[in-house]
């Protein structure tokens, strides 16, 4: 039961951890590299955390999260917490290598898998778990992060991730069901509740995130013992449930009355559903996830104080709160004095995001008197945003409401395969590559060279080319049929697109964690996006000029842009992939008027961003392969159009390939044995598909045996004539020595199976 004297005002769910200036990468990296030793990264650390916890709480958070720091990931902090770390790493005497080793393997022990957090550009490390897991609790971390901030005099609130997620995440080696070790994992998450309390917390966040994805009637009937038996628990903390990125929908009644004392709810991207459920709970502290810690907008104080308004006044007591961690948004505008001022005046990083939870919890309790200024200042840049004239450009929409569906619409395939095959000419078990080539030390060169000044765009541009036509020379020098251009000029395969559009701005100093202490910068997508001018053609039709093979013209897909940008937030999101996969498509235009026979469109985050709830997944798929139609179907029949996607497990998303109607879908299956092939079989997929035959996620070259094999393999499912040989995904990450080698094999075995 909530004690009237124990509620906060305003918080956030969770803190960045990487550092302002990627100050933690740099000393995990450099511990790793042995230049540092694990004390002074610790004191590092450490450092970090207190300057982080005493400006948050000085801006006015009254109850701060900690333990949201980590090392590498939270998953696998949990992993450590609970004493489940898989077994190969038990030999490792040193806490922190061996935590590093689950997290990025050694010589001989391989890694944790990771994989996607939620729907977020966020990875996590699998723990991997059986029935024979033996839990352990090693509450060193949580306790100790909350002793360090209760000595700075901070109103520590201690995260740990919820036993029913970290279950659900986690993944089961022995087939075994893991919701069925919850009565193992609640007497340890018991004794942390208590060990908590009797260091002095008096909140306790358990993050369950799964609650909102479709969970069963028997999983939510677990959820709610769960609970109930944690309430329970004589000596402890207030316990705060959090869940984030969607709506709670019917887990939000399966926790009611179940004896915690707050929800954290994400109105942001719940949206109103949850309210009336959540008014309904009665003793409960409501946790309103107004300010969006997914994106980097401004928030509407007038919109978002709607929510908090109607959740008050069913009588609980509410705080403010961002609607998931400030992990997944760069720390502060302050590290961007270059942005153009009217964009900036649109955006909250993380240090904006706490002032305006503040100032919105203000609001809240004691009235818009007390801050009348900022509020002004608030709705001022609101306003300003919706009157700027780049987010809306006439001529693109007036385009795209001239296109009809018939735009989206290419002949039938076997029309298109019979002008393809009059033009290219190709051998049967065609030979290609995904697009990239190791980006070489001189490449990275060049470009930090051109940054800092030392040589000009002529020069830059001249060792870009000189890249390209070694590489077209390597490709017929292994004898591969058709030809990439090797993408040495991509820094990133958005932001390079990004920066070209407009619509776009790139962030300096934006980073935020992608995994481990690999940070990305995403560009943020604020109008409406247009193509001043062909983006690739020069380098591609440079490529072409160097060889008589067909060389693919090389872009990034509409879904894969927006997935990895901050989108805009004021319109739809399929409104904003049409607008992309119009300059996409006119590109593909200005490629093949420039002779490109072949045109891949990358969408490796097709299924990255499928919504959480079943109930969603049809729309997105709708126009996510609707604006993929879009961007392909302004060219010719002869011209040949390829796909990338970076998986093989492609579950709900089966038929949406087959939707694509790309000619040739290049996808990962070296790992999962060509199982893959079958299952587009079963979904009616009859175009062109091009399995990995090798897995380039690891340094190793694979023989010409091995190679031939696999293809035996897919020849079983596919007929030749539908059958490319291709490595897994793009080569940028490996060195060249290795992708010649495996390549010669690759075009070997082909060879020999033709
Ligand atoms: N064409 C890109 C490359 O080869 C595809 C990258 C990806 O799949 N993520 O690098
Ligand atoms: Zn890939």
């Amino acid at each position: 039961m909530l004690n009237p004297d124990n509620t906060f005002t305003a918080t956030v769910l969770g803190l960045p951890r990487i550092g302002p200036n990627r100050e933690l990468k740099r000393a995990i990296e450099a511990y790793w590299a042995g230049r540092i030793d694990a004390a002074a990264l610790q004191g590092l650390a450490g450092g970090l955390r207190a300057t982080q916890l005493l400006a948050v709480h000085a801006a006015g958070l009254d109850s701060v999260p900690v333990g949201t720091f980590s090392y590498y990931d939270q998953m696998l902090d949990t992993a450590v917490l609970l004493g489940a770390l898989p077994e190969r790493v038990h030999g490792i005497a040193d806490d922190l290598d061996r935590y590093f080793a689950a997290a990025r393997g050694t010589a001989d022990i391989a890694p944790l898998e990771m994989t996607k957090w939620f729907d977020t550009n966020y990875h996590y490390l699998v723990p991997e778990l059986s029935a024979s897991t033996r839990f352990a609790l090693h509450p060193d971390k949580p306790l100790a992060e909350l002793e360090e901030a209760l000595a700075l005099g901070i109103p520590a609130r201690p995260v740990i991730i919820g036993p029913v997620t970290f279950l659900k995440l986690a993944k089961s080696v022995d087939g075994s069901e893991l919701l069925d070790r919850l009565p193992d994992l609640l007497p340890l998450y018991e004794r942390l509740l208590g060990l908590l309390a009797a260091a002095g917390a008096r909140w306790v966040q358990l993050d369950e995130p799964v609650l909102v994805t479709d969970l069963t009637d028997t999983e939510l009937a677990l959820v709610r013992s769960a609970y109930q038996r944690l309430a329970s628990v004589a000596a402890r903390p207030d316990l705060l449930v959090a869940s984030y990125f969607g709506r709670l929908g019917a887990a939000l009644p399966a926790l009611a009355d179940t004896g915690i004392e707050g929800l954290a709810v994400d109105l942001v991207s719940g949206g109103d559903a949850d309210i009336a459920a959540a008014r309904r709970l009665s003793g409960t502290l409501l946790v309103a996830g107004v300010v969006d810690g997914y994106n980097v907008w401004r928030t509407d104080p007038d919109r978002a104080l709607t929510w908090p308004a109607a959740l008050a006044a069913g009588g609980a007591p509410v705080a403010v709160s961002s609607s998931c961690s400030l992990l997944h948004v760069p720390y502060s505008l302050a590290a961007e004095p270059e942005l153009e001022p009217r964009l900036r005046s649109w955006l909250a990083f993380g240090t904006e995001k706490i002032a305006e939870i503040r100032l919105l919890a203000t609001v809240l309790h004691e009235g818009q008197d007390a801050v009348a200024e900022q509020l002004e200042i608030a709705r001022t840049a609101v306003l300003d945003r919706r009157s700027d004239a780049r987010l809306r450009d006439t001529a693109v929409r007036d385009r795209l409401a001239a296109l009809d569906a018939a735009a989206e619409r290419r002949a039938p395939a076997a029309e298109r395969r019979r002008s393809q095959r009059e033009r290219l000419d190709l051998p049967p078990l065609p030979t290609t590559t995904i697009g990239s080539y190791p980006q070489t030390g001189r490449i990275r060169l060049a470009r930090a060279a051109l940054r800092r000044g030392e040589i000009d765009r002529t020069e830059y541009d001249a060792r870009m080319r000189a890249e390209i036509a070694e590489v077209i020379a390597l490709q017929e020098e292994i004898g591969l049929d058709v030809l990439v251009h090797g993408e040495p000029e991509r820094n990133d395969m958005v932001q390079y697109f990004a920066e070209q559009l407009e619509g776009f701005a790139a962030t300096a100093n934006g980073w935020v964690q992608s995994y481990g202490t690999r940070c990305v910068r995403p560009p943020i997508l604020f109008g409406d996006v247009a193509r001043p001018a062909a983006m690739t053609v020069d380098w591609i039709t440079y490529a072409q000029s160097l060889t008589g093979k067909p060389v693919k013209g090389m872009l990034t897909g509409p879904v894969t842009i927006l997935a990895w940008s901050y989108v805009r937030d004021d319109q739809p999101l399929a409104a904003t992939a049409r607008q992309l996969a119009l300059a996409i498509r006119d590109e593909t235009v200005d490629l093949e008027a420039a002779g490109t026979a072949i045109i891949q469109v990358d969408e490796p985050a097709l299924r990255e961003l499928l919504p959480l709830r079943r109930a969603d997944q049809p729309e997105y798929l709708d126009w996510a392969v609707t604006a993929f139609r879009l961007a392909t179907s302004g060219v010719a029949d002869g011209t040949q159009i390829h796909t990338h996607l970076c998986y093989s497990e492609f579950g709900e998303i089966i038929g949406a390939i087959a939707g694509l109607d790309a000619d040739v879908t290049s996808i990962e299956a070296a790992r999962s044995h060509m199982e893959v092939l079958g299952d587009l079989n079963a979904a009616g997929f009859d175009l062109g598909v091009g399995p990995g035959v090798y897995d380039i996620h690891s340094p190793r070259v694979p023989g010409v045996r091995e190679i031939e094999e696999a293809l035996t393999r897919a020849l079983k499912v596919v007929p030749a004539e539908r059958l490319w040989v291709n490595p897994d995904c793009g080569l940028k990450t490996r060195g060249t020595a290795e992708v010649t080698e495996s390549l010669r094999n690759l075009v070997a075995a082909a060879h020999a199976l033709r």
